[in-house]
């Protein structure tokens, strides 16, 4: 067995409990452990005159301990330890709470380095617990860059670099180079062994960055190679070949006319289900794109060739306008339509699984009921999720695995750049609903600051007048003590909006909400019971409410412009001209930009693009809307360029070295596998 795989313990001052809290990080090798990169850095490397440290300033200064530390006891449990530290230029008092042992390693006469937050006071320095070493000591926690690792209870910071040190050590001559030397030498990267050492312990803040860019592009290229490999596995499969129909027949029968995006995506899936391999395929399509009559188009395929489809909703509202959409584009051809939710009866629910495996109907529209073991069918096709992001990847897969692979279409609201949905939902195959149903009214977007406040209000009594409803968005459900005062919690804005509005009837919804609780508050709004509906972000949701023409969002720049987007899409669903309303009371210029682009278009496109460029593509990757393993060092804010250099590099070498077999690429294809077997063997 190679060094890399050793258990963690093999490490000096690794015990049973320290094995433990690593192993809670996922960190049981020695691989795993340098693997575990820290973020963000200290620069420890000035070392500031004392007299010149500022209130506030992190920073290290270098003097001579003038007295014999003091240690006294204020009261049971809590002892100082009090010493004064003088340089060229001034004295330095210094305080330890509860670290009494340190008195016998400071002695008085003796010089070191000390690293802490200055606190200055009417002339007066002070620092409270700064670590230190005796000067001209090896460096470690002064005198450099220091990593700061993610961890958690039971370990330390100290005790994690002294682990990588001998971790790096142990390994130093099997550190392993997953990259060909051709792509290294081609892309002018950095060697593993420089990375691993100085992602660690960084030597400056360019070998630092060159070791990141370097690990960052080889994590990329092996997901790269993985989302390769897991896509020619599902290739080798065969799948149901429905027959040929006329898809013309379906669209003579609509109220409307398909748009071209939408005959072209309808294109795409039929050839895959025509193809004799299963689809696994995303339909990407901003809100009211139109992505439901693509959904019904496939149903009405695979109908034609005499096979079931089922749909999953993420709410049973949802599942019910879903039904009754489903109804008119299908039942005119005779299509047996069913429903299953949660608050069916017992045995409305028995009767459609009985029917559902007797073959009496050909689309089951439901929630998470769907997923149940005993939901079983005659003839399954086609597996269609809609508001994919909403349900957990092993939901997803078990409705796939209701047959043996069935056709399988996900639907996202999420526009996600090109470049960056290929890697996300790399798996799959995506198709993108670009283009919008004619005649729909963009919505007009304001940002305000809390001085229009009253003239918002009344906007909204003027629009509730009117017989609308309105949507206001908060970000967060109460105060928590965490956020400034001045965010806005959702209950709280209610109950103020009640005072402003007493003629008015507003309800809210947030996150503490039990889902039946919520349903029914989101019910009442659809029937338009409610004029006000105050909610943290749960109203993302794809539910339909025609009559709601304004959408307010409270602070807003806390939101992302695609999450922004999102909310915004609840509104200007029907006929009514409708309005969104950003406040924000930041005066940074560079969030006011952000909002301000909001302002601008109504393309989701091109919001999630201005969102990556100036987000950079951590964003996307953390949501964990996707079942892609966690990126250790890319999510950390790796930008676009890297990300699409090595995924360019990949293909390049993917399409030379098709099953990665060359002897230079054995090392990339066993991280490749090592890859997709941590991650279950799928990743979508
Ligand atoms: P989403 O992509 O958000 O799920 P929907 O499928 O709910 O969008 O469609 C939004 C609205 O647009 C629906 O009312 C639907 O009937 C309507 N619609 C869909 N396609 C067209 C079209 N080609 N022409 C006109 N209206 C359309
Ligand atoms: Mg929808």
């Amino acid at each position: 067995m190679s060094m890399l795989e050793t258990d963690v313990r093999y490490l000096g001052g690794i015990g049973e409990k320290k094995a433990q809290a690593l192993g809670k990080l996922g960190v049981f090798t020695l691989f795993a452990l340098f693997s575990f990169f820290p973020g963000p850095y200290e620069a420890r490397t000035v070392i500031k005159p004392i007299a010149m440290l500022m209130e506030n300033e992190s920073a290290c200064v270098r003097g001579m301990v003038a007295e014999t530390p003091a240690l006294s006891r204020i009261r049971r449990g809590m002892e100082l330890l009090k010493l004064r530290v003088m340089d060229d230029s001034g004295a330095l008092d210094i305080t330890y709470f509860n670290q009494s042992y340190l008195r016998d390693q400071l002695q008085k006469g003796e010089y070191y380095v000390f690293y802490g937050k200055a606190i200055v006071s009417g002339g007066r320095r002070a620092m409270t617990n700064p670590v230190f070493e005796r000067d001209g000591a090896a460096h470690t926690v002064t005198g450099r860059i220091v990593p700061v690792y993610p961890l958690t209870a039971g370990l330390s910071q100290k005790m994690m670099m002294n682990a990588a040190r001998q971790a790096l050590t142990a390994c130093a001559d099997q550190l392993p180079d997953a990259l060909p030397v051709s792509v290294t030498d081609k892309y002018n990267l950095a060697q593993a062994r420089f990375s691993y050492e100085n992602i660690h312990f960084p030597a400056d803040f360019s070998a630092l960055a060159l070791a990141r860019q370097r690990l960052a592009f080889e994590e990329f290229f092996i997901l790269a190679c993985a989302l390769d490999a897991l896509r020619g596995r599902r290739e080798e499969h065969s799948g149901i070949r429905l027959q040929a129909a006329d898809i013309e027949v379906f669209y003579a029968t609509l109220p409307f006319r398909p748009t071209g995006a939408q005959r072209r995506t309808v294109s795409e899936a039929i050839s895959d289900m025509s193809s004799g391999r299963p689809m696994s395929r995303l339909l990407q399509g901003d809100v009211g794109s139109g992505k439901t009559l693509v959904a019904a188009a496939c149903v009405w395929y695979a109908w034609k060739s005499g096979f079931q489809s089922a749909f999953m909703a993420p709410t049973e509202i949802l599942a019910e306008q879903h039904m009754e959409t489903f109804c008119a584009f299908l039942a005119p051809f005779g299509v047996r339509v069913g429903k299953l939710i949660g608050t069916m009866t017992a045995r409305q629910k028995r009767d459609v699984k009985a029917a559902l495996l007797a073959g009496e109907l050909d689309l089951v529209i439901g929630t998470h009921a769907l997923l149940s073991g005993d939901v079983r069918f005659k003839r399954l096709a086609l597996a269609i999720t809609d508001e994919q992001h909403r349900f957990g990847v092993d939901q997803r897969a078990q409705l796939n695995e209701k047959a043996d692979r069935p056709h399988v279409l996900f639907m996202s609201a999420t526009p996600i750049p090109r470049t960056l949905a290929l890697i996300i939902y790399g798996e799959l195959d995506v198709s993108v609903i670009d283009e919008l149903p004619p005649g729909r009214q963009a919505v007009d977007t304001f940002v305000v600051g809390e001085g229009y406040r009253p003239r918002l209000n009344n906007f909204i009594r003027r629009l509730v007048g009117e017989g609308r409803q309105a949507f206001v968005v908060c970000p967060m459900i109460e105060e928590s003590g965490e956020l400034p005062e001045d965010v806005k919690s959702a209950e709280n804005h209610a109950a103020q909006l009640e005072t402003v509005f007493p003629e008015l009837r507003v309800a809210c919804i947030h996150g503490r909400l039990k889902a039946k609780e919520k349903e029914a508050v989101m019910a009442g709004f659809v029937r338009g019971e409610i004029d006000i509906l105050v909610s943290t972000t749960v109203v993302e949701v794809g539910v339909d409410v025609p009559n709601a023409a304004l959408m307010i969002i409270e602070n807003a720049e806390r939101f992302g412009l695609s999450q922004l987007h999102q909310l915004r899409g609840r509104v200007g669903r029907g006929r009514h001209k409708s309005y969104c309303v950003l406040v924000s009371n930041s005066e940074g210029g560079e969030a006011r930009a952000r909002l301000k682009i909001m302002t601008q278009t109504n393309d989701g496109f091109k919001i999630s693009e201005e969102d990556l460029r100036l987000r950079g593509p951590g964003e996307f990757f953390g949501s964990r809307q996707h079942g892609l393993p966690e990126l250790h060092i890319a999510g950390m804010g790796a930008d676009m360029n890297i990300l699409q250099t090595a995924w360019d590099a990949a293909r390049l070498l993917l399409a030379e070295d098709p099953g990665l077999c060359k002897p230079e690429s054995r090392r990339l294809k066993e991280r490749t596998q090592a890859l997709i077997a941590a991650a279950g063997g799928r990743f979508n």
